[in-house]
């Protein structure tokens, strides 16, 4: 029901959401659950774009901070994306999604270069729309991609979390931490609470777009 307040929207789908129970990598089986809920969203007649993250294989500052180039080792973070992105349109697929990728690097022998009016054009024909490789610039995350739900339009963007909303403390640590049920932007930069990016919370801010925080164990 919630959904269908939206025409479109863009999922942000962090790398950690992918690996399930696992400690590093993809579930196969976990992603066909995400792309089951997916469905649900597109069979209430919403447009899907999703930008994906890379954290279940490789973050590029915590290669940075053992030693290596962060430059080469952001570099290395999307190209991560770009794996998981791989995998949840072969997801898609399984339950009958057909979805197209677009990257900020291009590599083109296994998906299509991130061209703003295809992208819009893939959505208006229900086409699911995967943003891999993030900005295609190192020192930011696949959070700022976010810029992606104002390019396209997108009436919200979608943060999909562990928990059912943006709490004051983390509730799997501190028992006894506050549930918002509404925040400014400005809350979330003054509180420092990390619901997604500083970068991508400004963004949005400065594009008035609504971010939804909700748990992707949830139906
Ligand atoms: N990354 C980058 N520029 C971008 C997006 C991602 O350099 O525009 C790199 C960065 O190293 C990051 C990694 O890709 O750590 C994986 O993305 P992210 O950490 O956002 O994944 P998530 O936390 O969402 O799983």
């Amino acid at each position: 029901m919630f959904f269908s307040n939206f025409r479109r929207i863009l999922l942000k789908l962090s790398g950690e959401a992918i690996k399930g129970s696992r400690e590093y990598g993809i579930d196969p089986k976990y992603l066909v659950y995400i792309a089951e809920e997916i469905k649900s969203a597109i069979d209430l007649g919403v447009q899907v774009a999703i930008v994906i993250g890379g954290g279940n294989i490789f973050r590029g500052l915590a290669a940075s901070e053992n030693g290596m180039d962060r430059v080469a080792a952001d570099y290395t973070g999307m190209l991560a994306t770009v794996m998981n992105s791989l995998a949840l349109k072969d997801a898609l697929s399984k339950v009958g999604i057909d979805s197209r990728i677009q990257t900020a690097i291009e590599m083109k022998e296994i998906a299509e270069p991130f061209i703003l009016d295809r992208a819009r054009s893939h959505l208006i024909k229900e086409r699911v729309l995967i943003f891999a490789a993030g900005t295609g610039n190192p020192y930011f995350t696949t959070d700022t991609a976010a810029l992606r739900a104002t390019e396209i339009d997108a009436d919200a963007l979608f943060k999909a979390t562990k928990v059912d909303g943006v709490y004051s403390d983390d509730p799997m640590v501190n028992a006894s931490a506050i549930k918002y049920s509404e925040l400014s932007y400005m809350d979330v930069l003054r509180q420092e609470l990390h619901v997604m990016d500083s970068t991508a919370i400004s963004l949005s801010k400065d594009n008035d777009m609504p971010i939804v925080v909700f748990d992707m164990n949830e139906s």
